[in-house]
């Protein structure tokens, strides 16, 4: 039994605790599911109680090694049960746990590491050898346990055996009390937009992540959920983790990569009963064709849900038509910790809407300029738009228990982002009569082409659309006349050829939905486009590598091989 003093709120208790000191400590919270298991597998089971003693062991762990409340643990793994227990079991600790994503190379590692001042670092004993080894000298890390190791004696030198350290005896130590502004996550945002900046959540995050989940998502204890992302990224613990537990739901965790196929049969076989995913993977839903979900029933799947980039309002339709599903947009950023904009469960959808300010948020668009800068009245105040069709800066009311409290080392780029006691999205959106927000484009990555503000996604969803292309990225190059030129890099489906007919009529079917003055003033065909590890476009790098300009940060650059082929390109 857990001793909490009123103004204590530990994630690890939210999660987990709570359930067991109500009785609930034998439903499932997790069913892992591994590499080799087929998608109706049982899987790994972990019920809450086990949950509480494993996390419990890490916690005392962390103690006997002499790691004090608010350092470090950095996980770098795949999404194996041990990887959970290390992320709740330090929060249990009071430590702060961040999450890295297993593909990355030794250098981003090195990099977040250093700038996170990592105490711990879980990781396995393959990513160890590839990856921590060598930069091992340049991060301040004191301790690496092996999570896949538990004789000590098969442990490399300088690191530690899980099962040598981690004794679960079933035991569960109450949590300390904890002071909701105790830092618990870092996280580091996608690297988009420039160098990955690490964002601090504190413990008081939780109020919001279970707010969301119950009133978004509408899951409730017992449900069975699963959530695409992969903890090194936001959405992956603050949906893939913390959300859905504090709800007491049963969590699905998927070990593998992206397959069409394994997934449609992990949502079918494992009754899954709401989904949080991409547009990214929904993309790749879509080109993988339908019929890899002919003969599936998705009918048990309820709701769906997606984050990361725009969901277009095609992708929704094909959902509906295909798969029997509603894809459901949220919108929200590794700084603000929680979903802020969406399209709860059982409200209407208007495709390709973000949808409406969640429970307690107050959202707003703020009047800018063109180059993102805001615009304020002669008394120096900011100025919110309230025309529906004029753009305006996502701006969300300051203080909600999930925003985050900082930027490591970047005190004046936090403070940068608060305005008048707004924080400041750097999104552009529009909103609608009715409330609803409609996503434009970063600030920093909208085009003014002859006096129109064109978000590239709008332009990139009418190319996708195409039924040889698989992806688009637009972006402006400067243009003495029309100020920005909008230009196009797209990737065709395998096996098709980029003959100038086809992309002729990719010019022709962007003019005909666009019109002349939204539509790219050129197309080139590349062989894959510059995305990050999150899955996102990343339109500065194409930009860069078009105008011959540096290309910036690429630590979050996915894949190792160049991206980029000019094949043939049309211009209009
Ligand atoms: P960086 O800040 O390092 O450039 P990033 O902004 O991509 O990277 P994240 O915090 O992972 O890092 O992503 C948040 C951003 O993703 C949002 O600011 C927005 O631009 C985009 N995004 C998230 N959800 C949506 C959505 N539903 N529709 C449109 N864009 C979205
Ligand atoms: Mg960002």
């Amino acid at each position: 039994m857990s001793h909490l003093e009123v103004n204590s709120v530990n994630i690890a208790h939210e999660t987990i605790d709570r359930h067991v000191d109500a009785g609930h400590g034998s439903d499932l919270a997790i069913r892992f599911l591994s590499k080799n298991d087929t998608p109706d597998s049982p899987g790994e089971q972990y019920t809450y109680e086990r949950l509480a003693s494993e996390t419990s062991a890490f916690a005392r762990a962390l103690t006997t090694l002499g790691v004090a409340p608010g350092e470090r643990v950095f996980l770098l793994a795949g999404r194996v049960p041990r990887l959970y227990v290390a992320a709740l079991g330090t929060v249990r600790a009071r430590c702060v746990v961040c999450p890295l994503f297993s593909a990355f190379g030794p250098e981003p590692i090195a990099q977040r590491m250093a700038l996170g001042d990592a105490a711990v670092l879980v990781t396995t004993s393959s990513l160890y050898r590839r990856k921590v080894a060598a930069i091992r000298d340049r991060v301040p890390v004191r301790h690496v346990i092996l999570l896949d190791v538990d004789d000590p004696a098969a442990a490399p030198e300088g690191t530690l055996a899980w099962g040598d350290l981690i004794v679960d005896d079933g035991s569960i130590d109450p949590i300390p009390t904890t002071d909701p502004e105790t830092p618990a996550i870092l996280h580091f945002t996608s690297g988009t937009t420039g160098a990955p900046k690490g964002a601090l959540h504190a413990h008081a995050a939780i109020a919001m992540h279970r707010a969301t989940t119950q009133d978004v998502f509408a899951l409730r204890r017992g449900d069975v959920y699963w959530c695409t992302a992969d903890p090194g990224w936001v959405t992956g613990t603050s949906y893939g983790i913390v959300g859905p537990l504090s709800v007491g739901a049963t969590l699905v965790v998927d070990e593998a990569e992206f397959d069409a196929d394994r997934w449609y049969r992990i949502l079918a076989g494992q009754h899954v009963d709401v989904w949080y995913t991409a547009p990214t993977a929904i993309r790749m839903l879509m080109h993988a064709g339908a019929a890899v979900a002919a003969g599936i029933d998705l009918s048990r799947v309820q709701r769906a849900f997606s984050v990361g980039e725009p969901l277009s309002a095609e992708a929704v339709r094909w959902g509906v038509e295909h798969l029997g599903v509603t894809f459901r947009d949220t919108w929200w950023q590794t700084e603000t910790g929680a979903i802020m904009i969406a399209n709860p469960a059982g409200e209407h959808v208007e495709p390709g809407s973000m949808g409406r300010p969640v429970c307690g948020i107050e959202a707003t668009l703020l009047l800018a300029d063109s180059e993102g800068e805001l615009i304020r009245d002669p008394s120096g105040q900011v100025i919110e738009v309230t025309d529906p069709e004029q753009i305006g800066m996502i701006a969300l009311r300051a203080g909600w228990p999930s925003m985050f409290r900082e930027y490591l080392h970047n005190d004046a780029r936090y403070r940068r982002c608060f305005a008048d006691g707004w924080y400041l999205a750097g999104d552009l959106a529009r909103r609608d009569a009715n409330g609803r927000f409609w996503f434009v484009g970063r600030a920093d990555d909208v085009i003014k082409t002859a006096g129109h503000l064109i978000g590239p996604f709008e332009v990139e969803s009418v190319l996708n659309e195409h039924p040889d292309v698989t992806g688009s990225g637009v972006y402006g190059v400067p243009d003495p006349v029309a100020g920005e030129l909008i230009h196009a890099r797209i990737v065709l489906r395998r096996g098709v050829e980029p003959t100038e007919a086809l992309l002729t009529d990719v010019m022709a079917h962007a003019r005909r939905r666009l019109g002349a003055a939204v539509s790219p003033r050129e197309i080139a065909v590349v062989d894959r486009l510059p995305i990050t590890r999150s899955g996102k476009v990343m339109r500065r790098v194409l930009r860069a590598r078009e105008l011959g300009l540096p290309e910036g940060d690429l630590s979050t650059l996915e894949g190792p091989e160049p991206f980029t082929h000019t094949t043939k390109e049309v211009t209009a």
